[in-house]
């Protein structure tokens, strides 16, 4: 199979931002630059550095059904359950380890313009809650919602 090389992008941006992308594995920093202007991540601050995005996996898609969708905007669902089979085994790509912190795309509705919740969320197994969709005494794909990053409605 043929290796895709990461696309590289070249942008400003600011310390503060250019530190944190680096920090999450999303850029590399490159030189300062001399010309200032807005920060291409926070259009707040100026930028000084001069980065190049490192073009990441796409974040998993998740359909969801519109009830916990909006429970998950809320912030009163925290978890979400998948069954442990192959599909999903095959999917969240967790290998031997017994947890994965990634970002994924919960999807309410399969057209293009359909709401997505972009979630910061660490997969492992175990039991769920009833109130929160989960059937009793059965184990899951449990995804930890640890932050709502972005949602688009
Ligand atoms: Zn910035």
């Amino acid at each position: 199979m043929a290796k895709t090389k990461p696309v590289e992008i070249k942008v400003k941006m600011c310390r503060p931002c250019a530190e944190k992308l680096k920090a999450e594995g999303k850029v590399k920093i490159g030189s300062s630059c001399k010309d200032k202007n807005e920060c291409a991540n926070c259009h707040r601050r100026k930028f000084v550095y001069d980065c190049e995005l490192i073009n990441q996996e796409p974040p998993l898609i998740i359909p969801i059904k519109k009830n916990w969708f909006y429970k998950i905007i809320e912030g009163v669902k925290k978890e979400d359950y998948r069954e442990i089979k192959s599909y999903w085994t095959k999917r969240f790509e967790l290998g031997d380890a017994t947890n994965k912190v990634c970002e994924v795309i919960f999807k309410n509705g399969y057209t293009k313009t359909a709401p997505t919740c972009h979630c910061k969320v660490n997969i492992h197994t175990g039991y769920g809650r009833e109130e929160w969709g989960a059937e009793p005494n059965t184990e899951y794909y449990v995804l930890d919602i640890l932050k709502v990053i972005e949602v688009k409605m």
